[in-house]
């Protein structure tokens, strides 16, 4: 069983302890965290891991030195963004819920979510993603991303700038709206990543832009 741990960061939950046999990152994200080196990482027991090792040296997918560098450095900091984040988007996603223009919120830290009792059982933290739909439906999203002033739109995410974007046009752009509606994805679905601003900040972004 292999799992992806990028959104919840080993800060927030470790999947080998839990009896995963492999753990994948997307270093490109939270270890990285800004937003300026590509990179992944595979972790698990050596026997395993060796055999993607030895695939990899073929296929040559080498992480550049410059690239190992900034990942490095961003990790020296990993524990304080990722915590810094947890508290900030336990506090949007509480603040989200509780507005009008806003249908429902996706937080595995909101005691609504259908996985937050495991999530409690097993994160330290709830991690710095969260999702929310809004009520006026995909035109009230484009009118509502481009007033965002602190929420870079764009495809990434685990920076310590904050990005939004609609999965619909970023991360699930491939599949038909009839896919992304099986997949719980409406179309008026915000993704947002929370960076390291100020939350309070970020709050009144949100408020001005819902506005
Ligand atoms: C971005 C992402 C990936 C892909 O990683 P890249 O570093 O962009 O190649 C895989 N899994 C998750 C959960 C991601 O967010």
């Amino acid at each position: 069983m292999i799992v992806d741990n990028t959104f919840a960061t080993p800060i927030n939950q470790n999947p080998l302890a839990l009896g995963a046999d492999l753990v994948i990152h997307s270093a490109t994200k939270y270890l990285g965290g800004h937003a300026d080196a590509l990179g992944g990482a595979l972790c698990g027991p050596r026997d395993l891991v060796k055999k993607v090792f030895g695939w990899r040296e073929i296929t040559g997918a080498t992480l550049g030195p410059m690239a190992a560098y900034l990942l490095l450095r961003g990790m020296k900091t990993l524990s304080l963004r990722v915590r810094h984040q947890n508290e900030s988007a336990g506090r949007i996603a509480a603040y989200l819920n509780s507005h009008s223009a806003v249908s429902a919120v996706y937080y595995p830290g909101l005691d609504t979510h259908p996985g937050h009792e495991i999530a409690k059982k097993q994160m330290r933290g709830f991690g710095g993603m969260l999702s929310f739909e809004l009520a006026g439906g995909f035109e009230a999203m484009k009118a509502f991303l481009p007033r965002l002033n602190l929420a870079n739109l764009t495809a990434n995410l685990g920076a310590v700038e904050t990005i939004v974007g609609p999965p619909a046009t970023t991360s699930h752009v491939e599949c038909t709206p009839e896919e992304r509606a099986k997949l719980g994805i409406s179309e008026a679905l915000v993704r947002y990543s929370v960076g390291i601003e100020d939350t309070e900040d970020l709050i009144a972004d949100l408020e001005q832009a819902l506005a």
